[in-house]
């Protein structure tokens, strides 16, 4: 089992170190097993729970709950739905990216109550998401977005042109911004533990360092999941694997996993801190296709994250450091805030994010009587929705209609990446048209 403290900053630094659930023995019954202590996972065993409190609920993590993504990532709480909103729109069509949006604002509204209802410690704040133009075409394609939000009669965001960006912020960089005051930040490994409490408060039974080494059919109406030392037998079956889920074969051509990286810096002095303004305490995103995202801890700190992906061959899942990235998003913090030159890092990492075909996420079923969901691909914007997923996730499974269950994106057709090595050489293909353009274009 690997150190689940050396994979961020959050993990490491969380008040507590984590003592680890005791792992999966024997053979065991229940109504419904999760495989994935995640958001998607946990949030799904929470609200099976909420909404019957009669259910047997088990989960199993390999190793601990918010080892993968949800330990590792920048805790924007955001509304992004896939990659952008003309990528969506061409995807699917106006009716229902507009929708998507909708979804995704509820996503973020649904977590802040989540935190603040059930007193989750996770150093949220509502400081707002602020997506900047720092060249003339990311200006056009923010101005494009905003067009799209007239179009759909939506508001939720303020236009700030430079000279409120020049009162915010010491930076010759931003051209245009787009602020959204309902987002958020927070500390995505709190939230992860968080999250773990209340699905156990509720009564889902957790089991940690129990990586799940296969599932399937267990006779005509249920399955089996099998660890290494033991089994679960149930009715229904979460798979909340996320880009992990590229270990199953059943799940295999789905979703591919990208990893994105992270930099950390010491804490920013007062004088440092002074010098850069940024009181408004927004995460920050870049407009390029390969996006920086940026935002300031607890304890003042710039965590700067993006910049490029790794991708890994034929799931290979060790592709979290790149001394490459870290070094650009190091250098890219200076860029912004060249005040901040004598800056120094202390910690670096990485983590997979889950990619469709066509970059927008799903919750789907195997199998044609609908008892074995799965969600996954929300690329780098899954902390708000991966919580709200897991309440519809929860609401499919007991069969209930909901405004979430009737989404576009529940069980609809995803297209299978092909086989490796093509596979490999697509991500990279469109990995590297993305770095082209942002070289050329995007700046
Ligand atoms: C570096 C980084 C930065 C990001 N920044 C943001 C951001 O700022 N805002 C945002 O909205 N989104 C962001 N994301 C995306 C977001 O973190 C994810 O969408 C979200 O955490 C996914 O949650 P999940 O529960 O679906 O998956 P995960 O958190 O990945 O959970 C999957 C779980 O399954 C477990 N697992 C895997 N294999 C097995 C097995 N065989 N048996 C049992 N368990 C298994 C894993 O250990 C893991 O705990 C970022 C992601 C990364 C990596």
């Amino acid at each position: 089992m690997t150190d689940y403290r050396s994979k961020s900053w959050w993990l490491e630094s969380l008040p507590a170190p984590i003592t680890p659930n005791p792992n999966l023995q024997g053979t065991q019954t229940a109504d419904v097993t999760i495989i994935g202590g995640g958001y998607t996972g946990l949030s799904a065993g929470y609200h099976l729970k909420q909404l019957n409190p009669g259910l047997e609920v088990r989960l199993i993590e390999s190793d601990v709950c918010g080892y993968g993504a949800s330990g590792r990532n920048g805790g924007f709480s955001m509304t992004l739905f896939g990659l952008t909103k003309g990528i969506t729109q061409f995807r699917f069509d106006d009716r229902k990216a507009r929708a998507a949006h909708l979804y995704m604002e509820n996503a973020v509204d649904y977590l802040h109550e989540v935190i603040t209802q059930n007193g989750i410690d996770c150093d949220y704040e509502r400081s707002g998401y602020l997506l900047v133009g720092n060249s003339p075409a990311q200006v056009r394609r923010i101005e494009h977005d905003f067009k799209i939000m007239a179009q759909w009669g939506l508001g939720g965001v303020e236009r700030w042109d430079r000279s409120r960006l020049a009162a915010e912020f010491a930076t010759e960089a931003y051209q245009l911004g787009w602020f959204e005051p309902r987002c958020g930040i927070l500390n995505p490994a709190k939230l992860a533990r968080g999250l773990k409490r209340l699905a156990e408060e509720q009564g889902v039974q957790i089991y940690e360092q129990s990586p799940v080494v296969r599932f399937g059919r267990n006779g005509a109406s249920g399955f089996r999941v099998e660890t290494e030392h033991g089994r679960i037998d149930s009715d229904y079956l979460v798979l909340a694997t996320n880009a992990y889920s590229i270990l199953f074969p059943e799940l295999k051509r789905l979703q591919y996993p990208a990893f994105t990286h992270i930099v950390l810096s010491e804490p920013l002095s007062p004088r440092q801190y002074d010098a850069i303004g940024w009181k408004c305490r927004a995460g920050i995103e870049d407009a390029r296709d390969l996006i920086h995202y940026y935002r300031l801890t607890a304890d003042h700190r710039i965590v700067m994250g993006g910049g490029d992906v790794s991708v890994g061959y034929a799931a290979n899942l060790d592709k979290d450091l790149n001394a490459t990235t870290f070094a650009h998003l190091e250098k890219h913090v200076v860029d912004i805030f060249p005040q901040l030159k004598d800056l120094r890092f202390t910690h670096r990492w990485g983590g997979p994010v889950s990619v469709t075909l066509d970059m927008a996420p799903a919750i789907g079923y195997l199998g044609e009587d609908k008892k074995a969901i799965f969600a996954m691909g929300c690329i780098g914007h899954g902390v708000s929705m991966t919580t709200l997923n897991g309440r519809t996730i929860a609401e499919l499974v007991l069969g209930q209609q909901t405004e979430r269950t009737e989404m576009f994106f529940v069980g609809r057709k995803i297209f299978p990446w092909p086989p490796e090595p093509i596979s490999y050489g697509l991500v990279q293909a469109i990995r590297g048209y993305m770095k082209i353009e942002d070289c050329l274009y995007y700046k």
